[in-house]
């Protein structure tokens, strides 16, 4: 275990930049959910795609138990059950795999991506299955394309399924001419209701060309060029950005859009990057944002001066703290993330008030700083929920936040709710 930095040195003054500010990185025994939870959100999005989990049963039951009901005629996604006879090497696995993916295209024509998802148990047997996608590419284009990626939970957190998944899909993406128009693209899965919006915005704001990635269907995916520029909607999507930046396309930096002071800030590093007048800017954001903010009004009694400790879930955790100390008036003690990219959060960490930020989990040590601490809200993830509840603490499932439509203004109120509906509840109880 290694632990960088000190508790005591946090206390010091912001330092003058978010690179600056210190960071307590621990390395130690974690919770959190692995990759394979993506698929619970994703395989909603593409419509014509499907996740092939290669795997064990207990991914089998972890997809199933975190995807809950199945509300369409057909699923989108399985998992081919690695048995004992592959994990020991006795069977070929490639063999068994086309012959599963045989049997599935027989029976669900129209599926036209389907994605490969490596898993735990694929990767410790070390089956190549890059190498099987672009098998199965060969043999089933161009009715069909094979991508593959990781949901593995060796050394990562749920959310960089989602980041594995997008970024194995942006060479799918056709190459936009040098002389193309500008175009934005936004990164990240989104609800379609939310789509909608960011969409109307976008146009009233005079931005025309707008596409989001990944598309609700797989033959939609925009194409990417020198004159692509992409704003992100998940602090959680760095290796996406990277290979979009490899294929030219230049990122908007910006804070990420959650609540009314986020979301203006996003759709205004959009709208400078298209020079449009701010007069232009605050007639069209002006309403959104107000209706916002009368949405954020009726929880900021509930919210305000209350603390907050988060455990690193899903890298959402400085957004979110941000979103709480600066909208709603929260104190935030912790704000743990599993992983930190200081590129992509700079902008977060600015307006983080004085909190300790820290990087990856040693489980014990940080519920004795949680103990310690006894914050009015712990955000965490499943497995600590019940355990701090049974010690008289109020707690927010992490993975609700991604779960739920939380991004911009018309969502900020609900957002919200989401952090005061733990504490109305514990408040009920005590009488
Ligand atoms: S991918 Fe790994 S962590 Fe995830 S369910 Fe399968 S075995 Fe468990």
């Amino acid at each position: 275990m290694t632990v960088l930095g000190a508790l005591s040195s946090l206390a010091r003054p912001a330092p003058a930049t978010p690179r600056d500010r210190p960071v307590l990185r621990e390395r130690g025994q974690r919770e959190v959910f692995c990759g394979l939870t993506g698929i619970v959100w994703l395989h909603r999005k593409i419509q014509d795609a499907f996740f092939l989990v290669v795997g064990s049963r207990t991914c089998a039951h972890l997809i199933q138990s975190a995807a809950g009901v199945m509300v369409f005629a057909e699923p989108r996604f399985a998992t081919a059950i690695m048995e004992e006879r592959d994990l020991a090497g006795l069977a070929d696995t490639n063999e068994e795999l086309d012959r599963v993916v045989d049997q599935l295209l027989a029976r669900r024509p129209d599926i036209r991506m389907l994605f490969l998802v490596g898993s735990c148990p694929s990767e410790v047997i070390k089956l190549d299955l890059s190498r099987a996608a672009q098998r199965l590419s060969t043999r089933y284009a161009p009715a069909l394309r094979v991508i593959n990626y990781s949901g593995s939970g060796i050394e990562t957190t749920f959310t960089q399924g989602e980041d594995a998944c997008l970024a194995a899909l942006v060479p799918e993406a056709p190459q936009a001419p040098a002389n193309a128009p500008p175009s934005l693209l936004v990164v990240g899965t989104l609800p379609d209701i939310v789509e909608d919006q960011f969409r109307r915005l976008f146009s009233a704001l005079g931005i025309a060309s707008v596409d989001f990635f990944p598309p609700r269907r797989s033959g939609e995916i925009a194409p990417i060029g020198p004159n692509t520029r992409f704003l992100l909607a998940q602090p959680f999507l760095g290796d996406t950005a990277q290979r979009l930046a490899s294929r030219g396309a230049k990122r908007l930096p910006a804070v990420f859009p959650f609540g009314a002071e986020g979301s203006t800030a996003w759709f205004k590093a959009a709208a400078d990057a298209w020079g449009i007048a701010d007069d232009h800017f605050q007639r069209v954001i002006a309403p959104p944002r107000d209706r916002a903010r009368r949405a954020l009004e009726r929880y900021r009694t509930a919210l305000q001066g209350k603390s907050v400790f988060f455990f690193p879930d899903s890298q959402m955790e400085p957004s979110l703290a941000r979103f709480l100390a600066r909208e709603l008036g929260m104190r935030p003690i912790e704000v743990g993330t599993p992983y930190l990219n200081k590129d992509l959060v700079a902008r977060e960490l600015e307006q983080i008030p004085e909190a300790v930020i820290s990087e990856g989990q040693d489980v014990d040590r940080q519920l004795e700083r949680c103990r310690a601490a006894r914050p009015d809200l712990v955000v965490c993830g499943l497995g600590l929920a019940n355990p701090l509840e049974a010690e008289g603490m109020t707690t927010k499932w992490s993975i609700e936040l991604v779960f739920s439509p939380v991004h911009g203004f018309d969502q900020a109120g609900d957002l919200a709710a989401l952090f005061a509906r733990p504490l109305a509840r514990r408040d009920l109880l005590r009488v």
